[in-house]
């Protein structure tokens, strides 16, 4: 859509601004380009916290094996939208109500986070038989990435000790149909650190489960496909991915792999397009003042992230002054108040 951005910016009226503008055809093709760049023996999942647009939601269904949700809003916005859609319900701190809400919903995959969930889970069951994922904070190092969530301590998943604690109550309870094990570990990466956690995460759940005499065939290694903001045009290598992936999963041939990215799905399909509504300068600084606010970009604006951003030249003026403008020196873009 680069090409066909201007053209429809130019349709919408100053009214319409800021607007949020999506390429679904272009989204489409990317969601297809993903899956045929991955072996087969691979579920492809679309985290829904990325954008959970309703336009998006429906172009991906259909082109992915299904969504992941983590809190009962997104379940049931989700449920609303899309009535047949295999649902993942994961993250830390669901509410009773919500393990209900999930139940109810005949979610396909829940993730448990904790033994404390678990346990609730059963008191919650009547003849419901959940398929579920136990989420483990591995011990691995993650290194220097943008977002680790496992490999410290976190409030996401839990310690291989506390797995154990879950089995008990599994074998207890057959209502429980323990699937396997959810490893999402970090965000942020590139394809070739991304298939070395993926390959050590495989080996570790492995050996975790020939210990117990476990028929494990069912990993989620996550989302975390790196969305580069301050370099886009070096996208996350699906073809590199799912490439790597083929020696990987041969060694592990009973395992199905479920991923559930969310960004790097997403992130290229998008523009946040706004409007400059003045350009001023204050004590040898200038701003460009733009329609909207911080509320539109919450995350960048609340973690001071980079955005990438192109200028959609407007050469209209028509006011009997000259039009406000900067050249060539630093210019902070600031949203109205
Ligand atoms: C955030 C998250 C994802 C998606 O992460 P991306 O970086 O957007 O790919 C997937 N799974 C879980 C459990 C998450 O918390």
């Amino acid at each position: 859509m680069r090409s066909a951005l201007p053209e429809h910016v130019d349709r919408l009226t100053d009214d319409d601004l800021p607007a949020y503008v999506y390429d679904l055809p272009d989204l489409r093709e990317h969601a297809d380009a993903i899956r045929v760049a991955l072996p087969k023996r691979v579920r492809l999942l679309y985290a829904a916290k990325a954008n959970a647009d309703p336009g998006i939601l429906r172009t991906l269904a259909g082109h992915v094996d299904g969504f992941e949700v983590a809190s009962g809003g997104e379940l049931g916005h989700l449920r609303t939208l899309l009535p047949d859609a295999p649902i993942s319900f994961g993250g830390p701190g669901k509410t009773q109500a919500e393990l209900t809400q999930a139940l109810d919903a005949g979610v396909d995959r829940l993730h448990i986070e904790s033994e404390h969930e678990l346990r609730l889970l059963t008191t919650l069951l009547g003849e419901r038989t959940p398929d579920v994922l136990l989420r483990v904070n591995l011990p691995v190092h993650i290194g220097q990435v943008a977002l680790a969530m496992g490999g410290h301590p976190s409030p996401f998943g839990m310690d291989p000790a506390q797995l154990d604690h879950c089995l008990e109550l599994i074998a207890r309870d057959p209502r429980v149909r323990l699937r396997g094990l959810h490893l999402h570990l970090a965000g942020g990466l590139g394809a070739r650190p991304q298939l070395a956690l993926i390959d050590e995460g495989l080996t570790w759940a492995d050996g975790w489960a020939s210990h117990r005499v476990i028929d494990l065939t069912e990993v989620n290694a996550g989302g975390g496909m790196g969305v580069d903001c301050t370099h886009p045009q070096r996208k996350f290598d699906w073809r590199a991915f799912g490439a790597g992936l083929r020696p990987l999963l041969a060694r592990h041939p009973r395992l199905t792999l479920r991923i559930e990215p969310g960004r790097s799905v997403t992130a290229y399909c998008g523009w946040y397009v706004t409007q400059v509504l003045d350009i001023k300068s204050g004590r040898g600084h200038a701003f460009a003042v733009l329609r909207g606010g911080t509320h539109h970009l919450r995350t960048p604006a609340a973690k001071q992230h980079d955005r990438p951003f192109e200028v959609i030249p407007d050469d209209v003026w028509s006011r009997p002054w000259d039009r406000p403008e900067i050249r060539d020196e630093p210019v902070t873009l600031v949203g109205q108040p």
